[in-house]
């Protein structure tokens, strides 16, 4: 069986990354999306163990010192991780994984396995970005300031990534997303192992 391919999904707090992420795995088969660890509080709705696995930062540096993290970095003054051992089980048994995380652990994770694919969302422009992280009302007026404030160094990223998705319609960027897997899932590399038994037959 193929192995499943790892997607890096980036962007500035409020772009939209998640209720993106959101949609795409729900209507798409073999792909599934990382739980991060991280030592942020939960915010009203947040699942432990769905959105994420809360942690308190003595547990997380007990993971660091375990090896636990493919990846882990420090953002807006709370720590977050991705499990190393959960996203290699889930790319072993062929199903795609999609790491939600900042351009920061995107670079860790692209110098332990370069072949993974990073994408970027950006907002259509500063003002639609003040607009959403305002309309979300999970955070603290101190905290938006703080995020958008950071926007713009987190968007001077861009150009590390393979593919670029600006979400102004919600629905175009979505459609664009599950375009980048699609095609991943047609290229010749994917296909080779795939379609093994059809290509074998064919030139039979
Ligand atoms: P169909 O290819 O249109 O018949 O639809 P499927 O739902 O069977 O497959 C959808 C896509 O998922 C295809 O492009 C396959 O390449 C891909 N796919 C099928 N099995 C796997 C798998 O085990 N892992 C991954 N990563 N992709 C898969
Ligand atoms: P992120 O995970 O990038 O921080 P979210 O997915 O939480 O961002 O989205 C931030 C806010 O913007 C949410 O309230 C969400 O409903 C809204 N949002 C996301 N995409 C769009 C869009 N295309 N148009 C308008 N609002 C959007
Ligand atoms: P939020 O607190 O809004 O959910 O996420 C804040 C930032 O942390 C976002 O940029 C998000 O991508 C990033 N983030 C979430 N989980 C991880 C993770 O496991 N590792 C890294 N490096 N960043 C993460």
């Amino acid at each position: 069986m193929s192995k499943g391919t790892l997607y890096i999904i980036a962007a500035p707090s409020g772009a939209g990354k998640t209720s993106l992420v959101t949609e795409l795995v729900k209507t798409t088969r073999y792909l599934t999306v990382s739980v991060s660890h991280t030592t942020r509080k939960a915010r009203e709705g947040e699942v432990h163990g769905q959105h994420y696995n809360f942690v308190s930062v003595e547990e997380f540096q007990k993971m660091i010192g375990k090896g636990a993290f493919l990846e882990h970095a420090e953002v807006f003054g709370n720590f977050y991780g991705t499990s190393q051992a959960w996203v290699e089980e889930q790319l072993e048994q062929g199903v795609d994984v999609i790491l939600e995380i900042d351009w920061q652990g995107g670079q860790q994770v692209r110098r332990l396995m370069p072949e993974a694919i990073g994408i970027f969302i950006l907002p259509p422009s500063q003002k639609e970005l003040h607009k959403r992280l305002t309309g979300r009302s999970t955070d603290d007026a101190d905290v938006i300031a703080h995020r958008m404030a950071k926007a713009v160094s987190e968007m001077s990223h861009y150009n590390e990534f393979e593919y670029i998705i600006i979400n102004d319609d919600f629905d175009e960027a979505l459609f664009d997303l599950k375009a980048v897997i699609r095609s991943q899932r047609l290229s010749l590399e994917f296909q080779k192992d795939y379609r093994r038994e059809l290509l074998s037959d064919l030139l039979k």
